[in-house]
């Protein structure tokens, strides 16, 4: 995520006009922190800006002819109707990921808030599109059948979708019956290796906010730890020290760092997560229970560790406050566990040794690859998974040809018949010229 803006002559965080009310509504209907909501709608802004700044610079390019009176470009044009299919983790900053360079692109878009946070999609289109022509930028709401729907018609030429790996892969499917466009933003189950030489008052925070920031429902959140074992011990006592002092609770209180979980659906299955994590053999440091501080779904942060590769806590998503810590023997044990895995959608380290930050900068696949800054994401760089964590990306130019088509246009300025056209008698010389 990108960092909050700062006025760089007084330092001050600057806020836009509807910050206020879209993250009252983001926190009361998703119960994520409202500071960490004010963040997202000024993430959104900084966004649309962005795409508005690039948009004008960018729309194809001229090409070296290869033959005189000749001359070659490219255009850049819409795709047609765009669906943007949002979850419930960042409802307004995935949904402008999509629609900021669609829009710009000149598409129109049919937008589909997750069933669970709808309500700020709304308040935001209402007040941030209403200048646009009617038709331009549209809301369905609906659950899953409402994005099949969408999915399948035909007079729509793009799915862009954020949400679960299953969810994707089974549009992907659908689209690909309609040769449809498809920008898939899936899962992911990232690695966050601390070497030796970390800096722990760093590392340990880092860590910890890597983890627990938005209660764990990020999809770069850092859901596989790997620590050496020269600091294992040092590394997890003061995570844990540091996890006790976070406040769980109501999102609208400004001292609260961690919010309740999305539904006590989603608490069911982190509760079922740490329990087999404990069956396969973890050992639970801190949480691992319900807190009673509320209305909501709310899950102490969990710290495990003694975590083996094949425990599902480490194969299978985890949203929700859970740290899965594996303790490696060394750099290399680190590197090759944090490569090995299903999905690949960022990959975070801690050191300030070279060869080892750029030998795992080459061995693990990742869309995002952060050193020393976890889950910092910059609009103009590209975003996306690779293996089960998606394809295509979003930010940056590639981002604004997600939602675009090229048109390579030829032109010849001296119409003249060519001496290669038919009758072929005529290049072997068989008839006049
Ligand atoms: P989800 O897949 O359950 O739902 C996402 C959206 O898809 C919702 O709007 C839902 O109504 C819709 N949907 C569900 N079934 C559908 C279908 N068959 N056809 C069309 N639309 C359908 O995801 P969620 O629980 O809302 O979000 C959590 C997941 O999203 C996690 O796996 C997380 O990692 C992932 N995520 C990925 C990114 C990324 O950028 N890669 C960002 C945020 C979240």
């Amino acid at each position: 995520m990108p960092r909050p803006r700062t006025d760089s002559a007084t330092g001050v965080r600057c806020r836009r006009s509807n910050g206020a009310e879209l993250s009252t509504l983001l926190t009361k209907e998703g119960g994520k922190p409202r500071i960490e909501n004010l963040d997202e709608v000024e993430w959104c802004a900084a966004c649309f800006q962005y795409y508005a700044e690039i948009a004008r610079n960018s729309h194809g390019s001229s090409i070296p002819p290869t033959a005189e009176h000749q001359i070659n470009f490219t255009i850049k044009e819409p795709l047609g109707v765009v669906a943007a299919i949002v979850p419930f983790n960042y409802p307004l900053l995935l949904l402008v990921w999509k629609i900021a360079p669609a829009l710009a692109a000149g598409n129109t878009v049919v937008i589909k808030p997750s069933e669970l946070t709808p309500l700020a999609t709304l308040r935001l289109v209402a007040r941030a599109m209403a200048h646009f022509p009617p038709g331009v930028v549209n809301v369905v709401t609906g659950g899953p059948d409402v994005g099949a729907a969408l999915v399948d018609d035909r007079d729509v030429a793009c799915i862009a979708f954020t949400g679960s790996t299953a969810v994707g892969s089974r549009i992907a499917v659908r689209a690909a019956e309609q040769l449809k466009r498809v920008n898939l933003e899936l899962g992911g189950i990232d690695p966050l290796i601390v070497f030796d030489d970390a800096d722990l008052d760093v590392a340990v925070p880092g860590a910890a906010w890597a983890r627990f920031l938005n209660n764990g429902q990020v999809c770069t959140s850092a859901k596989r730890i790997l620590v050496t074992e020269k600091i294992a011990r040092d590394f997890t006592d003061r995570l844990v020290a540091h996890t006790r002092t976070l406040r769980v609770g109501d999102g609208m209180d400004p001292d609260t760092d961690l919010g309740p979980l999305i539904s006590e659906r989603a608490r069911i299955r982190v509760e079922a997560q740490v329990a087999r994590a404990l069956e396969q053999g973890a050992t639970l440091l801190e949480g691992g229970r319900r807190l009673d501080v509320g209305r909501g779904w709310f899950y102490a942060p969990t710290i495990l560790t003694d975590v083996q590769p094949a425990h599902m806590v480490v194969c299978e998503e985890v949203f929700g406050p859970v740290a899965s810590i594996q303790v490696v023997k060394d750099a290399d044990e680190a590197i090759a566990r944090a490569a090995q895995c299903e999905y690949a959608l960022g990959a975070n380290i801690y050191t300030q040794n070279l060869t080892w930050a750029l030998k795992a900068m080459q061995d693990i696949k990742a869309g995002t690859f952060w050193i020393n800054d976890p889950l910092t994401d910059n609009d103009a760089a590209p975003f996306g998974g690779m293996r089960k964590s998606g394809m295509g990306r979003e930010l940056g130019e590639e981002g604004l040809d997600a939602f675009r088509e090229t048109k390579h246009v030829h032109l010849d300025f001296i119409p003249e018949r060519k001496p290669f056209w038919f009758p072929y008698r005529r290049r072997r010389g068989e008839i006049p010229a």
